[in-house]
């Protein structure tokens, strides 16, 4: 599909894209780059490309396509490498989780003749670096582009082929819309689970430990969600600020009926309210996006579990799940 593929940052998503890349044999060779030296070496180990660097500009020369996978707040000075070394006629995407701001960003850096299309694939885990990532983690999941309204409509259709080919439904829409879309299913959640399990870790000592021994009642689940990596979730909420505003400002007119339901004792409230978000869950489940399989912390079907170990402190340890097949951005 493409002769050069330059990936611009090799953690989780930069490396899950390489490796579906190669074993769909996407692209004649794949440039590597990497601010680290230690990140690079990994990439390296694992086989992830065929040319390493630090070096972003040497990467991105005579590719044709240049994905970057930085955080969103690194974006501007890898532009400022970058923008003068790309080939005219390369098509230059990301995968930053918000994309008003990247536009804004990116584009003065595009040099003419160069096709610029933001995306997003809607897929993730809470792990990071090169040896987190896995080819499978964009299959069956949608990945949103955002072209501009003169963007060059084959340059988009081989985008859209691109990630078709690593297993990703396409939808285009506009920046703004992406990033209101995303700030309900994505920053918001992210945002709640970062603020229950904070107040958790601001509980005294014997509390906290009740808590992470009893988190199989809830708690656990928001926990995976807070263990995401909190600079690329800082540089979401830095940049993504308007439309997280919008939607919080929604959630907490919600938040306060609810409380006044538990405060008034209004059952009929309550019960119609957890109606509706069931069905919410089961329309997910239907699109394909979860599975129905209850989920209890471990793989199914797997042997119990022995009793966890405690720890010093008394605590149990608490396992992350592999792939923890949780979304996110
Ligand atoms: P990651 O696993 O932490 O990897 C980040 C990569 O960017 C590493 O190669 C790292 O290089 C490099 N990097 C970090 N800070 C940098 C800086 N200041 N300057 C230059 N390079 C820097 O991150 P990720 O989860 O793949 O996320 C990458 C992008 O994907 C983000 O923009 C995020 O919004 C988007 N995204 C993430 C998810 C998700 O679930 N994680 C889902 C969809 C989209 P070194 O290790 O060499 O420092």
């Amino acid at each position: 599909m493409f002769d050069k593929l330059a990936l611009i940052g090799i953690g989780l998503i930069g490396s899950s894209i390489a490796r579906a890349a190669r074993l769909k044999g996407l692209a004649r060779s794949i440039s590597i780059a990497t601010r680290q030296q230690a990140t690079l070496e990994q990439a390296r180990a694992l086989g992830l490309g065929d040319h390493y660097t630090r070096d972003n500009a040497e990467a991105v020369r005579d590719a044709d396509l240049v994905i970057l996978c930085v955080p969103i707040g690194a974006y501007a000075a890898v532009m400022a490498d970058i923008g003068p070394a790309l080939k005219p006629g390369a098509i230059l995407s990301d995968v930053g989780s918000v994309k008003g701001h990247v536009v804004k960003v990116v584009e003065p850096h595009v040099p003419a003749g160069v096709h610029f299309i933001p995306g997003h694939p809607i897929a993730g885990t809470e792990h990071s670096g090169p040896s987190a990532g896995f080819p499978e983690l964009f299959a069956g999941r949608w990945c949103i582009l955002t072209p501009g309204k003169g963007a060059d409509r084959v340059a988009v259709d081989r985008l859209t082929s691109f990630w078709g080919a690593l297993g990703s439904n396409v939808e285009c829409m506009d920046p703004a819309h992406h990033d209101l879309v995303l700030a309900i299913t994505s920053h918001v959640p992210h945002l709640i689970a970062y603020n229950i399990v904070g107040t958790v870790a601001d509980l005294e000592a014997h509390t906290q430990s009740e808590v992470i021994k009893f988190s199989a009642s809830g708690f656990r689940d928001f926990t995976r969600i807070a263990a995401s990596d909190p600079v690329m979730w800082r540089d979401v909420f830095l940049t993504n600020r308007d439309a997280v505003l919008e939607m919080l400002g929604r959630f907490l007119e919600d938040l306060s009926q609810l409380q006044r339901a538990v405060r008034v004792g209004d059952g009929p409230t309550m019960e119609g309210w957890f109606t509706r978000t069931r069905a919410i869950r089961r329309s997910i489940i239907t699109a394909g996006q979860e599975t129905a399989a209850p989920d209890f912390g471990r793989p199914h079907g797997a042997a119990e579990p022995a009793a966890p170990a405690p720890t010093p402190g008394g605590v149990p340890e608490i396992g992350i799940r592999e792939h923890g097949g949780g979304e996110d951005a």
